[in-house]
């Protein structure tokens, strides 16, 4: 069975692609199946992995209004060896028109359970709000990964996405936990980056990641090019920290049976 893992903050600009994505191909390096579900209408994850956002026949959208199944609208990144279900703009319009559906929250969990045994691993790129489509993530996952920068402002809004967290395992999700806190964007040059940092690590024990993932320019040149940074310079430092992410994940989730 495959394990499922939203990546979710609703700050935008905190690294949740970028997280997605490079996770995504360090996954596969390690000859894990991976199965990367775009859910942000900006389609970032999509572009990143190699496929055009203009030209999808079908996407996530048409898969949550139950138009198409994951197996016709999946697509495979030929950069970054894994399968993406790619989303565009058109996912903005599937808020208003999952309202009068039933099951609304369920949807996403309900398509990947029929295509469930074809992967190791499920990875969501969240939108950054908590919102219908956050929720169809959150119900179809068994842990949330939340990318943070170390920054002043770092924490504030992390008890609105913790609590949000709370009610859905309470009511429609009893597996989601948080799985991990991933520090990233990190400045070891900067004595704040360090300060909240180990801050995070005083308070959140071992829900903080070991690997911390450094600011790299790399990482944020390797999208205009359809790949993950990973991919598009294995040497890189950026990539580096996403490999050793990937394995580190490959541990977790074996204790996360436990
Ligand atoms: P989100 O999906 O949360 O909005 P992104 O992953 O798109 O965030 O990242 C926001 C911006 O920061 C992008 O331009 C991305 O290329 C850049 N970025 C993300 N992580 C890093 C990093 N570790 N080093 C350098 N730039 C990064
Ligand atoms: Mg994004």
């Amino acid at each position: 069975m495959a394990k499922i893992f939203c990546v979710a903050n609703q700050k935008g600009g905190v690294g949740k692609t970028t997280t997605t994505v490079n996770l995504a191909a360090g996954l596969a390096k390690l000859e894990q199946r991976v199965l990367l579900i775009d859910l942000d209408p900006q389609g970032n994850a999509t572009m990143g992995a190699g496929i055009n956002k203009a030209r999808l026949t079908a996407s996530v959208y048409e898969v949550l209004l139950g138009m198409a199944d994951i197996a016709t609208a999946r697509q495979r990144s030929e950069t970054g060896h894994f399968d993406v279900l790619p989303a565009n703009r058109e996912l903005a319009g599937a808020e208003v028109e999952m309202v009068e559906l039933e099951n609304r929250d369920k949807r996403l969990r309900d398509a990947i359970a029929a295509v469930d045994k074809d992967y190791d691993f499920v990875l969501i790129d969240c939108p950054p709000a908590l919102s219908m489509l956050t929720l169809n993530g959150l119900c179809a996952a068994h842990g949330v990964i939340i990318p943070m920068q170390c920054e002043y402002y770092a924490l504030e809004g992390l008890s609105d996405l913790a609590n949000t967290i709370k009610k859905v395992s309470a009511s429609l999700n009893p597996d989601l936990k948080i799985v991990g806190l991933l520090r990233v964007m990190f400045d070891p040059r900067m004595t704040l980056s360090q300060q909240v940092s180990d801050q995070l690590e005083q308070h959140f024990g071992d829900k903080v990641f070991r690997t911390v993932i450094p600011r790299n320019v790399r990482l944020a040149e390797a999208p205009s090019y359809g790949m993950p940074g990973v991919v598009f310079d294995p040497s890189s430092k950026g990539a580096q920290a996403y490999i050793a992410f990937g394995a580190e994940m490959v541990e977790r989730i074996k204790k996360l049976d436990k």
